[in-house]
């Protein structure tokens, strides 16, 4: 094999990958995820009861936790936030429940604390986005955004 095929080959593995979390994929309906429930109905991923003859699939969300491939990265930051740290990830917590009871594909994935920041990833971009501007409104402080190729990913920074 030369080295064109190794890139093409390359090319396919990447193109397959970002085909897998789209949210935007049909299914057949009614299908359910095997690892959270969430069942894809009307167009869309929910929360409804999963009957017993659905379709059985791994949901985007539970592909990317899996796989670790996060598509929101949120990075906390500051003085203000190291003391009110506790209080800032309730709202955090409660900012992340109320986006994922309406977008089943909306999740925190991890929360790291290291080096006096945190680091937050989650499986879509509008819940990192959603959690930047409830901090910000909340705690005032600086807040940006950055948003990767075609806007699939999204780095998320606040600090005070
Ligand atoms: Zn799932």
């Amino acid at each position: 094999m030369d080295k064109s095929q190794y890139r093409r080959r390359d090319r396919l593995v990447e193109e397959k990958q970002h085909d897998t979390y789209r949210e935007d994929k049909k299914w057949p309906e009614p299908t359910a995820c095997k690892e959270c429930n969430a069942v894809y109905i009307e167009g869309r991923w929910t929360w409804h009861e999963p009957s017993l003859k659905t379709n059985k699939v791994v949901c985007p969300a539970c592909r990317r936790i899996t796989e670790n491939y996060p598509a929101g990265y949120l990075e906390l930051k500051g003085t203000f936030f190291n003391k009110h740290h506790e209080e800032m990830l309730n709202l955090i917590r409660n900012e992340e429940k109320q986006e994922k009871d309406e977008h089943p594909l909306e999740r925190i994935m991890t929360i790291t604390e290291e080096d006096g920041q945190t680091l937050i990833t989650t499986t879509g971009i509008h819940i990192a986005r959603r959690i930047g501007k409830a901090v910000s409104r909340a705690y005032q402080g600086d807040l940006s955004f950055t948003y990767g190729k075609s806007e699939k990913s999204i780095h998320v920074i606040w600090s005070r």
